[in-house]
């Protein structure tokens, strides 16, 4: 683990997360000359390397590494002056931001850290995304050392209470600055607001509003005593320059400023929930009350048949992973004067948008959707007051796949109604899983009933036909991140259950490898499926997988970025109809923020609610 010291939690974090995945953790402690552009910046760095030996020695580090730049004991021994050490080219990714205000810093983050992995030879090397531009620079060099470099891991930001990233930068502030501090992370939740309340795609309004947030007045601060470097919305997956017209389903939020002379960078996963900051989500005019709720796909990184039931369905052993390939819900209630219903009994309006919706989609009861918010107010009857229940649903995850989508989204819906109808009506509470809705949204669909379990892991074991579930802890681990390939194919599930042949005894559930016994099958009845499983595995990075009953593949991928960093482009994959990269979230289908407005409810609810 790379460090320049002065180490804080963020940085212990790591060296915890390193300490329970291998045998030995190093950690360096240098403060790198050669990716400081300013020697003020260089000099003003805080060090206190006797408090970070105590610091690491705690958390369990079993080697530190220190030195100086040259000569004898250096990390260059070959080098006498700072011109004879062989600078590292640190590829594509260090173009733009960071790389345009730090002319230099990469390359000295690409050589400093090379020559870690050259000594240490570590199997794993852990990064922090807050510096995320430095994950992609040292995954790249990582790749280019191939089977010689390590795997990479990443791990989340660690923040203070009021939302500042730490960093060691930080002790440089002063107590008004640190306030100051505050407004990037503030000003990405903002933008984070926006992508999910409002479902803003393009990259320039996001831009301007988490700049607007930044340059904006807080209380009692002087906004101007803020200087911006950049604010920047990309793709996390297509790191060029140039910016996409509209972002379909992954946005990351970076932004550089200045306060106090220190130089503080933050970032934000538009798209991923950021659970430090509450969501504020404002209601639209005809609004009530709103709930969001987040549905993510899912893969199968196990999945084995046990037998044919005597119903026609089968009982299996499988385990589900939730991924960041989330579709959202919005559900909202409109009282009857602006819905225009005018029945005693509430109205569901659904409407489906978002990169992966389709002309073909039901909206009506035909919907799982549809189905389940009725499955909650018919469990409460009485509780929705007259009016129309309204549901947004923008779809990210294909559909007919294998990535569980409809079932997601049913069990999203069905918490984000039992939600709803908390804020507005009376009697229905929060979901209880051991509530008959559970049971019975089982019947929407089998595996409706592991995003609900596993609302607070995402990830689970499955038995009986899928809806006996046990949610587990720490996801798997050969699948930290994953390449994920939906072919245009579509494989029906029950011609692939059809060529299912039950010979021998079945597989032990191994929670460190992968494992489909429908692949077969279903690479037999779909030779189109089978063809391009073949064509894909031709790059030598490994077997593909695949999730459910088809027909989407992925496989263990331990770089983030698809595409060919030198080229920037994403391969043309013919016959594919998604390709992705993806982290496991860690959540199922889960309710992420709610409003209500008491004074715009009719007088006999307002008055109860108050
Ligand atoms: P530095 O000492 O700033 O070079 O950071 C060493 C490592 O710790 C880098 O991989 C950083 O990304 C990581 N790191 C620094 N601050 C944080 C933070 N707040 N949360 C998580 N990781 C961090």
């Amino acid at each position: 683990m790379p460090t320049m010291g002065a180490l804080h939690a963020g940085h212990l974090g790591l060296v915890r997360r390193a300490r329970l995945a291998n045998d030995y953790v190093v950690v360096s402690i240098f403060v790198n000359p050669l990716q400081f552009g300013q020697q003020a910046d260089l000099d003003g760095y805080p060090r206190d390397f006797q408090s970070d030996v105590e610091l690491l020695d705690q958390v369990g580090c079993d080697m530190v590494f220190t030195g100086t730049l040259l000569g004898e004991g250096g990390f260059f021994p070959e080098a006498t002056v700072r011109e004879d050490i062989r600078e590292v080219a640190p590829g594509a990714s260090a173009l733009g931001l960071e790389g345009d205000f730090r002319i230099g810093h990469f390359e000295g983050v690409a050589t400093i850290v090379r020559r870690l992995f050259e000594v240490t030879s570590p199997t794993r090397a852990y990064l922090g995304e807050k510096d995320y531009q430095q994950t992609l620079v040292v995954r790249d060099l990582a790749s280019r050392l191939g089977a010689a470099g390590p795997e990479i891991i990443i791990c989340e930001i660690a923040r203070e209470e009021s939302g500042v990233a730490r960093s060691s930068r930080n002790a440089r502030l002063s107590g008004d600055g640190f306030l100051q501090a505050s407004a990037l992370s503030r000003a990405l939740s903002e933008g984070c607001r926006l992508w999910r309340a409002e479902g803003e795609r393009d990259p320039a309004a996001l831009e301007t509003c988490i700049k607007a947030a930044l340059e904006g007045p807080r209380d009692g601060i002087e906004s101007s005593a803020l200087q911006i470097d950049y604010v920047a919305v990309r793709d996390p997956d297509l790191w060029t320059p140039e910016r996409p017209a509209a972002l379909a389903s992954k946005a990351v939020a970076l932004v550089a400023a200045e306060v106090e002379g220190v130089r503080l960078i933050d970032n934000m996963r538009l798209d991923v929930a950021c659970e430090q900051q509450p969501l504020k989500l404002a209601l639209r005019d005809s609004e009530c009350a709103a709930v969001l709720a987040q549905a993510p796909a899912k893969i199968n990184p196990w999945l084995e048949v046990l037998a044919k039931r005597e119903d026609g369905f089968h009982e299996v052993d499988l385990t589900m992973l939730c991924i960041d390939l989330i579709d959202h819900l919005r559900v909202s209630w409109i009282a009857p004067e602006s819905s225009g219903i005018d029945n005693a009994t509430p109205q569901i309006q659904l409407r489906v948008t978002g990169p992966a919706a389709t002309l073909d989609v039901p909206l009506d009861a035909g919907n799982s959707v549809w189905r389940a918010a009725q499955l909650a107010l018919d469990a409460h009857p009485g509780t929705l007051p007259a009016g129309g229940l309204s549901i947004e649903l923008y779809k990210c995850i294909p559909s007919r796949a294998g990535l569980g989508g409809g079932s997601s989204d049913a069990a999203a819906a069905l918490c984000a109604t039992v939600r709803l109808l908390s804020l507005v009506g009376n009697g229905a509470g929060e979901l209880d899983g051991a509530d008959a809705q559970v049971h019975a949204l089982a019947e929407i669909g089998s595996d409706c009933a592991f995003f609900l379990a596993a609302t607070e892991t995402g990830f689970g074991r499955c038995t009986g036909r899928g809806e006996r579930v046990e949610a587990l802890r720490g996801g798997t681990a050969n699948l930290r991140s994953l390449q994920l390939v939906v072919p245009s194919v579509e494989c029906g599930t029950g011609a692939v259950y059809g060529g299912l042949q039950l010979q021998g005894s079945p597989r032990t559930y191994s929670a460190s490898s992968n494992f489909n016994r429908l692949l077969e099958p279903a690479l037999t009845a779909f030779p189109e499926l089978s063809n391009l499983r073949e064509e894909l595995a031709k790059d030598g990075q490994g077997e593909w997988e695949m999730s459910g009953s088809g027909s989407s593949l992925y496989r263990e991928f331990a770089a983030p970025i698809w595409f060919d960093l030198e080229h920037a482009v994403v391969p043309k994959v013919e016959g594919a109809r998604y390709l992705g990269c993806h982290r496991p979230t860690g959540f199922g289908a889960r309710v992420i923020a709610e409003v209500c407005a008491p004074d715009r409810l009719p007088a006999e609810i307002g008055e109860e609610f108050a």
